[in-house]
């Protein structure tokens, strides 16, 4: 495999995006009518293109999308598919309280049976693979609290989850570093990029049409509907659904108190070898992460690649979103590092690819989601880490809300209350680095802070 350099626009240097062959679909052009148009072709706007459908098959719905299909983070992540609605369970129960807690890991765990369903009636091939997860720990201390995390996930009913000593984790992952893991069987692998584009075909075989390369410039609400400017056209339409998650707060600069653009940045190695694959063991092939707030992830591909992924995102000032930061040679270094550390025997592993893409963090770590324009405008945006599996859960909330029906997913505390906004700039840059200081201090054991402790009495809390 020829070495890909870095620094390469996101097409070339994102390993799901270069096997995909398709042409991009027309732009928008002239003026246009729809009764609905989503914002963004990822996996947020296309499960709620397909909700809407459920909801109401005559309607006629259109997606403009300023790239192609799964160019924001649907097409840029690790593809490790979980059942979590929420960051984490404890966090859930810090920002919403033990009951809501409950219904979150419930509804997850439903919108997860759901989503396996929908693919296989569909016939969605997307390289699934039904694996599970490991978290790992790292030292003593985070294996205690991996214990701790286990009983209350048990407590709420999460009970499939279990504790592996270090000798079993071990004999699953076979690196220096693990003290210990837990397992947790309801986690897949996808090509995500397999699986935007299989969602797509779906909502455009069911009639919902799509434009790529068709930036939106503006949003405009009057009494009679809304209007949809592009760069090279128009679209009015009764109802508009912002699907655009990271990027919302160009179109909607008030959005942008309530989240950060965050990215994260992952390598793709070459395909392993059986004599490199015995090394790691991994006879399984499970989803890995681990127990630090700013952890690493990791992944084989079909063709058994690592994914080596950090979740030790960076905030570019300004709240900028947009291909400069698409690379960032300190974490690629870092990421190479971590691996080395890892895997020692591994570690002259080649990574061809690497890339970064945007996520979306508010202060609950959990998506939020409102109207705009007199109602006209639909949102739905915050997800980070675990977006695969619960943006879908996302799609069905905003098509409910589109279309003014009833549904208990509405009653979620994420859809009825807003997360703490951040401060603007200056402020916000300073704060972020002081927050991100602070948590990797208690990644390398030291206890949480004055500053952790305080947001934490506040119910704003980051630490998984
Ligand atoms: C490196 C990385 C690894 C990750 N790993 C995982 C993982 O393993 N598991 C997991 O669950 N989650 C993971 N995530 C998070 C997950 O990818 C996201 O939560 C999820 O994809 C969010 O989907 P979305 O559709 O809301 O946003 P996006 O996929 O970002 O979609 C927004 C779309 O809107 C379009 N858009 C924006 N503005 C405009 C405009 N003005 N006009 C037209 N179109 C516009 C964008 O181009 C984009 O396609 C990862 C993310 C990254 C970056």
């Amino acid at each position: 495999m020829q070495q890909v350099p870095a620094r390469q626009p996101i097409e070339k240097a994102c390993y799901w995006m270069v096997t995909r062959t398709r042409e991009p679909d027309l732009a928008l052009e002239g003026r246009q009518d729809a009764d609905v148009v989503i914002i963004g072709s990822g996996f947020t706007g296309l499960w709620t293109s397909l909700f809407l459908r459920e909801l109401q098959p005559g309607l006629d719905i259109v997606v403009l999308e300023q790239g192609m299909a799964a160019h924001g983070a649907s097409g840029r992540n690790a593809g490790m598919l979980g059942a979590n609605i929420d960051h984490s369970h404890e966090l859930a129960i810090e920002h919403f309280g033990r009951d809501e807690a409950e219904v979150l890991i419930q509804a997850g765990q439903k919108n997860f049976e759901e989503l396996f369903q929908f693919l296989a009636a569909r016939g969605i091939d997307c390289d699934l693979e039904r694996n599970g997860v490991l978290n790992m720990a790292l030292s003593t201390r985070q294996f205690e609290h991996l214990r701790e995390a286990v009983r209350s996930a048990h407590a709420l009913g999460a009970s499939q989850i279990r504790v592996l000593d270090a000798a079993e984790t071990r004999a699953e992952i076979n690196s220096p570093l693990y003290h210990g893991s837990s397992f947790n069987p309801d986690a897949a692998l996808v090509n995500p990029v397999k699986l935007v584009e299989g969602l797509k075909r779906e909502s455009a075989r069911l009639g919902t049409r799509f434009h790529e390369r068709t930036r939106v410039t503006a949003i405009e609400a009057g009494r009679a509907g809304v209007r949809v400017r592009t760069l090279g056209g128009e679209i009015h339409a009764r109802k508009v659904v912002l699907a655009s998650n990271a990027y919302s707060h160009k179109l909607l600069p008030r959005l942008g108190r309530y989240f950060l653009p965050l990215y994260d940045y992952v390598l793709v190695s070459e395909p392993l070898s059986q004599a490199q694959r015995e090394i790691i063991g991994w006879r399984r092939r499970q989803s890995v992460g681990d127990a630090r707030t700013f952890f690493n992830y990791y992944r084989l591909t079909a063709d058994d690649r690592v994914l080596w992924g950090g979740s030790d995102a960076r905030y570019h000032s300004g709240n900028r979103v947009d291909e400069a930061c698409d690379h960032s040679e300190v974490h690629y270094a870092a990421l190479r590092e971590s691996w080395g550390q890892h895997f020692p025997d591994l570690s002259d592993v080649e990574f061809p690819y690497a890339w970064g893409g945007p996520i979306c963090a508010t202060t609950r770590l959990t998506p939020f989601f409102g109207t705009l324009k007199r109602g006209r405008l639909v949102y739905g945006l915050g997800y980070t880490g675990h977006g695969v599996g619960s943006t879908r859960l996302g799609g069905r909330i905003l098509a409910h809300l589109a279309l003014g029906r009833s549904d208990r997913v509405l009653d979620f505390k994420m859809v009825r209350s807003k997360p703490w906004p951040y401060p603007p700039e200056p402020l916000r840059t300073l704060a972020v680095s002081a927050v991100s200081e602070a948590l990797r201090r208690v990644d390398r054991g030291e206890r949480p802070s004055l500053l952790l402790r305080a947001l934490d009495a506040m119910g704003i809390g980051f630490s998984s």
